[in-house]
């Protein structure tokens, strides 16, 4: 068990830099290329969110490369430095899938309402699950040495510690869904609305799910986590 968790580690690993490395060439291949209506991002997500019969969402400006996103609680689309104003098939592609996520909102879709709950708790838990799932297992490595000390206390506290870890691994679950679906949206749209041609609509896609792939890698690197986890444990009830 032990070696395959080792083995898919690295798989995750070596492909989680193919996924990046393919999004990174995507997304500049495609910069490049002007989306045949001549729009603006801007004006295609102002277009988008009429289509969709959202209102009340506002687009801001927010500094760096891909670091677009949609905020829920102040109803609003971040648009970064080269998505703001382009008018590029990704610059495009990007707003629209932005867009997407407002209108999942905009329906109070279930998927992105548990992720909007879970997302506060997902956060925290990733930074203190694996350190109080390994305080555990030192609890347990310090009982086998003791007779003084009480080996149910170690099992419980790494019990806590995976528990706390499922959040991250329901929050990444949750989220590629999610993703995929704020995409079809984008894409959706760039074809209703015609913002891109034939061609370029396959293009678009590209950028979408390569993007979208990293999300894929991230929920596959929570599950060898998870994984690794509970074999720590099982390892800990051995001693
Ligand atoms: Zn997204």
């Amino acid at each position: 068990m032990e070696i395959i968790l080792y083995i898919a580690a690295i798989i995750v690993m070596i492909w989680s830099i193919a996924v990046q490395g393919r999004l990174n060439r995507l997304v500049k291949k495609y910069s490049q290329e002007e989306a045949s209506s001549g729009k603006t991002a801007n004006d295609c997500v102002r277009e988008m969110l009429a289509v969709n019969d959202v209102y009340g969402v506002t687009m801001d400006h927010v500094g760096g490369e891909l670091t677009d996103n949609f905020n829920p609680k102040e109803n609003k689309i971040y648009l970064s430095d080269s998505v703001d104003g382009g008018t590029s098939i990704t610059a495009i592609a990007i707003a629209a899938h932005e867009c997407g996520h407002a209108c999942q909102a905009s329906d109070a879709w279930l998927p992105f309402k548990i992720r909007q709950a879970i997302a506060p708790f997902a956060g925290i838990a990733s930074k203190i699950s694996v350190w109080v799932a390994i305080a555990g297992v030192f609890l347990m490595y310090l009982a086998s040495r003791s007779s003084s000390m009480s080996y149910e206390l170690g099992y419980w506290v790494c019990t806590l510690g995976i528990a706390i870890y499922s959040m991250v691994f329901l929050f990444y679950l949750v989220t590629l869904p999610i993703e995929r679906n704020a995409s079809r949206r984008g894409l959706a749209a760039m074809k209703q609305c015609g913002w891109v041609s034939e061609a370029q609509l396959k293009s678009a896609k590209k950028v979408l799910w390569a993007a979208g792939d990293t999300y894929a890698v991230a929920l596959a690197s929570s599950a060898v986590t998870l994984l690794r986890l509970l074999l720590l444990r099982g390892r800990g009830r051995r001693r």
